[in-house]
């Protein structure tokens, strides 16, 4: 706090990390020197005011603010040097890429980024192109980028990480609820009376969050925590069920036939707002308790009680994360959940809700602005003329009415040929994909990869050219959060060197594939957005930057958003939400002889996503620096491996060599380890089996085998 004297002034914006959306304050000095090249920098930064975290920020949004300094930082275009093979070198270095790629120019750049994608398109079609957005963008960014690929690239082949994160979710909300974002924000836990979390992890996900349930708990709301692992909350927890890894869609059917067995369900709710209960009631007629707990491993009694304290409260909640979405039956996960709330009437109504915690900070932002491949802004499908209609109107183009193909997918058609140009923002995929060693072979096939990103990324050294970016506290524009609060976010310094803004980069990439764009900056992107959004009618760049957050849907421009929706009904035909009956599904890979213990990865309190930006910034870097494997101790007993020894971790796709670590909160049989590390990526290891309706990995599920290394 002595800094606070000294700081020139103060910029008020949002976070950069998780999907929670703290608001924050940036303290700059302005003073310039050398090390931080003329352009001031930020001495600390504190907490706000905002409606989703109440001045408090977790160690992230403190002390994450130093990465955009980091001596690696692009600062010029870069353009591979001839004859440097593509892919990970283990000598490379970051911080002195002219090893491998020459500075250029940006005229130079943008021109050899844009025609290498303009000739791919000619030579092969708009098919042969595609596009990785990023959630990690403002919301203006993602519009521009979207936009990009469907009328300058000719294609839907545009996708980001929400495909590694909630797709899913999505898929059943969209099917269950006619709409794919929350149904009340998380702070409406503290009106609840149960609480269910369920395959999430929020003190170390979504730490802001985590308070609210803390306090939630504290005022004598019932938690249940549902997970395989153990979590800091259980501290806080009425009851924790730990179930088998993939028993979720048993164990919450199981649930459900108490819940219509004992006849504990809102038959007037059910009666006036949902469709399909006497399918869901004979589908889970069999899956009794009693039937289900062989599989996954919870006790009958403990089943009941849960299921009856859920059922029998009068506002209940259940928030949901990745646990429940990255299984090849993430979406029937989903589905159970839906099913619960509607079957019990707890939703629309405050304290009740559904809440699939989103990861990213602008991971809902992003797949409401239309980074999704088979819709349109808003959630409208591609395939629909009538509503790509409207779309080739505001554009002033014809669209491809066929869905484009998703992040996986996509590695599969480089793989088969058919996609042989990229252009990736943000995102870093030869970390993030599933099966690693499948998605860098994709990676160095690719004819010609134009790479926008604040460092050479694992992703960037496949790049033929590299765009040096704005990172998010050199940027103005909105995000959206998890809780469906559009919040306005302030450039606190400008970008070092060269780099450029993320909207300016895209639209002269735009420019040279002959779109002639000419927006000065996001307000006029925004204000295109609401011409094809209705989820912002009523939200205005400069109301956002009067009051700094509105939710949506919001009903005046002089009225709050809607905390809580879908009061009367729901965005379906009728309005009327379907109950979608699941049947249990094995894990793609079922542990065997040969690989006999589950492999989940998921992330650090201190590192997010591929580490890009957690593993630069000093403090985080210092409280974490090391890849481990989290295990339990008689696990490693077991194994003979103490924890502080190497340990090597082996599935059918490759092998890291990573540190134990005893963790009294894995289950036996079971190893967690996180991803963001490169130079032990979990990555290489997990399963590229798809969830059927999501498109989402199994990250969550993959049989290895353990040994002292
Ligand atoms: Fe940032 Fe999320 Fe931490 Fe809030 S909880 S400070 S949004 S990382």
């Amino acid at each position: 706090r002595g800094d606070s004297a000294v700081a020139d002034r103060t910029v008020d914006s949002v976070c950069p990390y998780c999907g929670v959306g703290c608001q924050l304050t940036y303290h700059v000095k302005d003073e310039p020197s050398e090390a931080n090249e003329q352009r001031g920098r930020i001495l600390f930064v504190e907490g706000r005011d905002g409606p989703s975290n109440q001045g408090r920020l977790c160690v992230k949004g403190r002390f994450g603010f130093d990465y955009p300094s980091h001596p690696a930082r692009l600062t010029r275009p870069l353009i591979r040097r001839e004859g440097v093979p593509k892919g990970i070198d283990p000598v490379f270095d970051p911080a002195n890429p002219l090893t491998h790629f020459r500075e250029a120019d940006w005229e130079e750049a943008l021109e050899f980024a844009a025609t290498g994608l303009t000739e791919l398109k000619g030579k092969h079609g708009p098919s042969a192109l595609a596009g990785f957005g990023s959630a990690k963008c403002s919301n203006e960014e993602a519009w521009l980028f979207q936009k990009l690929v469907r009328t300058g690239f000719g294609s839907n082949h545009v996708d980001h990480c929400t495909r590694l994160c909630h797709a899913s979710s999505v898929a059943a909300l969209m099917e269950c609820l006619g709409s794919g974002a929350v149904t009340a924000s998380f702070m409406q836990a503290l009106q609840s009376d149960v609480v269910i979390l369920t395959g999430c992890n929020p003190a170390v996900n979504h730490p802001v969050a985590a308070t609210y349930f803390k306090q939630a708990a504290r005022n004598g709301t019932k938690l249940i925590i549902i997970d395989p692992r153990g979590q800091a909350l259980d501290a806080y927890a009425w009851r924790s069920l730990r179930f088998s890894p993939g028993g979720d869609v048993s164990l919450f059917n199981a649930m459900l036939n108490v819940i219509i067995s004992e006849g504990l369900f809102d038959k007037a709710y059910i009666d006036a707002h949902t469709e399909g209960f006497e399918a869901l009631a004979a589908s889970v007629a069999d899956m009794t308790p009693e039937a289900m707990s062989p599989i996954c491993g919870v006790e009958p009694e403990a089943i009941r009680e849960v299921a009856r304290a859920y059922a029998g409260a009068e506002r209940a909640m259940i928030f949901w994360g990745m646990g429940i979405s990255q299984h090849v039956h993430g979406t029937d996960n989903a589905r159970c959940l839906i099913s619960m709330a509607l079957t019990c009437g707890h939703t629309g109504r405050p304290g009740t809700g559904l809440h699939p915690l989103r990861g990213q900070n602008n991971v809902q932002g992003a797949s409401d602005a239309g980074l999704i491949p088979m819709v349109l802004p808003d959630y409208q499908p591609v395939g629909d003329a009538q509503l790509r209609a409207a779309f080739e109107e505001l554009w002033n183009t014809e669209l491809d009415p066929e869905p484009g193909l998703t992040v996986v997918e996509i590695m599969d058609a480089i793989a088969a040929g058919t996609i042989k140009g990229m252009y990736i923002l943000g995102e870093n995929p030869a970390m993030s994909d599933p099966d690693l060693t499948h998605a860098r072979a994709a990676l160095a096939a690719l004819e010609h990869l134009v790479v926008q990103d604040l460092f050479v990324t694992e992703t960037a050294q496949f790049a033929d050219v590299i765009l040096p970016a704005t990172a998010w506290s050199e940027k103005s524009g909105t995000v959206t959060n998890t809780n469906r609060q559009v919040q306005m976010g302030r450039a606190a310094l400008p970008p070092p060197g060269e780099a450029k803004a993320d909207w300016w980069i895209i639209q002269e990439m735009a420019q040279r594939f002959g779109l002639g764009w000419n927006y000065a900056g996001p307000e006029q992107v925004f204000a295109e957005m609401k011409q094809g959004m209705h989820s912002l009618d009523h939200i205005s760049w400069s109301r956002l930057e009067r009051e700094g957050s509105v939710t949506y849907p919001c009903p005046a421009d002089d009225a709050p958003g809607q905390d809580v929706v879908f009061s009367d009904a729901f965005p379906r035909a009728g309005g009327r939400a379907k109950l979608s009956p699941t049947q249990p599904l094995p894990p793609d890979e079922p542990v065997d002889e040969a690989y006999p213990i589950v492999l989940t990865t998921g992330r650090l309190l201190e590192h997010w996503h591929t580490g890009a930006m957690t593993r630069r910034s000093r403090v985080l870097d210092e409280r974490e620096p090391e890849a481990a494997a989290y295990l339990a101790p008689a696990e490693l007993d077991r194994l003979g491996v103490a924890p502080g020894d190497a340990l090597l971790v082996a599935t059918r796709r490759g092998s890291i060599t990573l540190t134990a670590r005893a963790d009294q909160a894995m289950p036996d049989g079971m190893v967690f380890i996180p991803f963001a590390f490169a130079e032990a990526a979990a990555n290489l290891l997990t399963n590229p089996a798809l969830d059927p309706y999501g498109k989402i990995p199994e990250f969550k599920y993959a049989a290895c085998r353990l040994s002292p290394a």
